[in-house]
């Protein structure tokens, strides 16, 4: 019985929640200072952030095919957007948005937090922390698993 509960409060206890995530990448100033090889024990929290992408980000990640470039803008879009992880076109920025599952999570970070795309993510990925909320910061959180 003791042991029953002690080990359903470890279960409670889990921290990452989808909230917990969601504060932990508002508060910048919990962010930490990037360094090589931080990645590997992290949680993947880039990957809860929205990640705006360019047409080019979606040929590499074999959405689009050159074939698509050639149509109008509004053909494009509605080709970019019937795939699953491409959520949105916005006009001001000429980008699309890629989907966040209900966790907040991108549509490509897979069950293990890690990048199903890697070879072919987006710019914005690859440039991350460089160019991001924070320059040179992540929001490194050790992963749980
Ligand atoms: S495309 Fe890959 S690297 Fe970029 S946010 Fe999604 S899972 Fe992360």
């Amino acid at each position: 019985m003791a042991n029953t509960f002690i080990l359903s409060l470890s279960k409670m206890s889990k921290k990452n929640t989808p909230g917990i995530i969601e504060e932990h990448l508002k508060d910048l100033s919990r962010w930490s200072l990037y360094k090589k090889g931080m990645c590997n024990s992290c949680e993947g929290l880039c990957c809860y952030l929205p990640v705006e992408v360019k047409v080019s980000d979606l040929v590499r990640l074999n959405i689009l095919i050159d074939f698509h470039l050639e149509l109008t803008l509004k053909e494009q879009i509605k080709e970019a957007t019937k795939h699953p992880g491409v959520s949105r076109y916005t006009s001001s920025s000429e980008k699309y948005t890629l989907t966040q599952k209900p966790d907040g999570s991108c549509y490509f970070l897979d069950s293990k937090k890690r990048c199903s795309q890697y070879e072919n993510r987006p710019d914005t990925c690859r440039n991350h922390p460089s160019i991001g909320p924070r320059p040179g910061y992540c929001a490194y959180m050790k992963s749980e698993a």
